[in-house]
């Protein structure tokens, strides 16, 4: 967690070194308890590693999800963070384990959550906010074991179809409506694809026509 602290002051003093920030880990955070005057960021999709503590066996996941709470007052900036985790598949009732993430993953998320803090607490519009994709170190064979996912658990997941178990989060809501957008966009590329193939069959109609 110090990593995560001493990355995160280091670089919001860089982008804002008049105010104080400050990260701190706290475990019953939700996007549902969000307070008055607070700021959610929510980033899913996250690549990381766990260990379980009883059987040391160890599993990657692209699937991480890591939630944060902000909140700027009189240059005391304040985030409140959550990473959730996945339990062992081969122990019984084991428990939720933290995921570890390298350096460089880490440097993507904070350099995300930056770019957030600047957009919904300082009312900066970025001409181009710059977010990251989420780093994949190596590839994860199968779907995402939902029922291992601490997130997934809560409906705050981002794998789809997690969140129907649970209420409808402004988080999952956002997911779905991203959803769409991708749909949307599948169907214009198909109409490309198709469009060329019907004016040429319509040339060939109307050449064979006036033979
Ligand atoms: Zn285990
Ligand atoms: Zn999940």
């Amino acid at each position: 967690m110090e990593t995560w602290q001493r990355m995160f002051a280091q670089k919001m003093a860089w982008e804002k070194p008049r105010d104080k920030w400050s990260l701190t880990p706290e475990d019953n955070l939700s996007p549902r308890n969000l307070e008055p005057g607070w700021q959610l960021y929510q980033q899913g999709k996250a690549f990381a590693r766990f260990e379980c503590s009883g059987c040391s066996r160890r599993w990657p996941s692209a699937q991480v999800v890591l939630l944060f709470q902000m909140h700027l007052a009189q240059r005391q900036g304040r985030v409140k963070m959550r990473l959730f985790g996945q339990t062992c598949k081969k122990c019984w009732a084991a428990r939720f384990e933290k995921p570890a993430f390298t350096q460089e993953a880490m440097e993507r998320i904070l350099d995300n959550l930056v770019q957030k803090i600047l957009q919904k607490c300082y009312r900066e519009s970025l001409a181009k906010p710059k977010f990251a994709e989420p780093l994949v170190e190596e590839e994860v064979e199968g779907p995402h074991d939902t029922a291992r996912c601490e997130a997934c658990a809560l409906g705050v997941c981002s794998v789809k179809g997690s969140s129907a178990r649970a209420p409808l989060a402004p988080a999952s809501l956002h997911g779905r409506l991203a959803g769409r957008g991708a749909d949307t966009e599948s169907c214009w590329r198909l109409l490309c694809y198709v469009l060329p193939v019907l004016a040429a069959l319509l040339g060939l109609a109307v050449h064979w026509s006036g033979q």
